[in-house]
């Protein structure tokens, strides 16, 4: 669904990127980890044209994707309504079908329709990511990338999150890249994960213990860590 080929990148002459080969399947999930500048985010940028790779070749097999961030960047000055409609503001479906579209967005994000008449001000941090997520949702992509969506959350919440996305992925059927520091989000997230070195050289593939996301037990993600 996603090719990125021998991906080559620099930032005024300092490389941050270097010969980056990977793939993500129709409706798998790929965790990409790596420390903080190893160029995760800029692969994501990439991955998705937002920014034009120095080297490599990058093939787009999907018809539609979203993006959700760190921060929800959510518009203030609309509802949660308004802002998980945003992407559907070109559309010619009636409003009626727009409503329809937005209430199940946000029903599969797990907001309630109380929340929908509420502004970012009055949601909570987990609402607002939630709304982030129905408004990547609303558009019924084939492909999401995900860029450190959770970091800021509790823990509790953190992992409410990551079943929302394994049970929203499973029914929506869309594949995803999922970047995280967290590499216990990473295996309970993911089919499969990939480490980018510090200096982004590179890429190696890191073994899961079997099963698909949110069954590993405890057990399989210790036995992985002692690895
Ligand atoms: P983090 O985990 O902290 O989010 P990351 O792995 O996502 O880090 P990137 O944001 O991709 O890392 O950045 C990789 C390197 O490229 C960093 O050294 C960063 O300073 C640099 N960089 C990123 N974007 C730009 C830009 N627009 N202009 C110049 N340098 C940039
Ligand atoms: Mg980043």
């Amino acid at each position: 669904l996603l090719e990125l080929n021998r991906i080559g990148h620099a930032f005024f002459g300092r490389t941050v990127l270097e010969g980056i080969t990977l793939t993500v399947e129709r409706q798998e999930i790929v965790a990409l980890v790596g420390p903080s500048g190893s160029g995760k985010s800029t692969l994501a940028h990439i991955a998705a044209g937002l920014v034009e790779p120095r080297e490599g070749r990058v093939a787009r097999r999907y018809l539609r994707h979203a993006m959700v961030f760190q921060d929800p960047r959510l518009m203030p000055w609309a509802t949660a309504a308004g802002n998980i409609g945003f992407p559907l503001r070109l559309s010619r479906a009636p409003r009626r079908m727009r409503r329809r579209m937005i209430g199940d967005a946000a029903l599969r994000a797990g907001l309630l329709p109380e929340d929908l008449g509420k502004y970012p001000s009055e949601l909570s941090g987990g609402m607002r990511q939630r709304a982030a997520i129905a408004r990547a949702l609303v558009t019924d992509p084939d492909f999401i990338y995900f860029d450190e969506p959770f970091t800021a959350l509790d823990v509790a919440l953190k992992r409410r999150m990551q079943d929302l996305v394994i049970e929203a992925a499973a029914s929506a059927r869309f594949a995803a890249l999922f970047i995280t520091h967290d590499l216990l989000e990473a295996i309970r997230i993911s089919h499969r994960i990939l480490v980018l070195d510090a200096g982004g050289r590179g890429i190696a593939g890191e073994r899961l213990p079997p099963g698909n996301p949110g069954t590993r037990d405890e057990a399989a993600i210790f036995a992985l860590r002692q690895h």
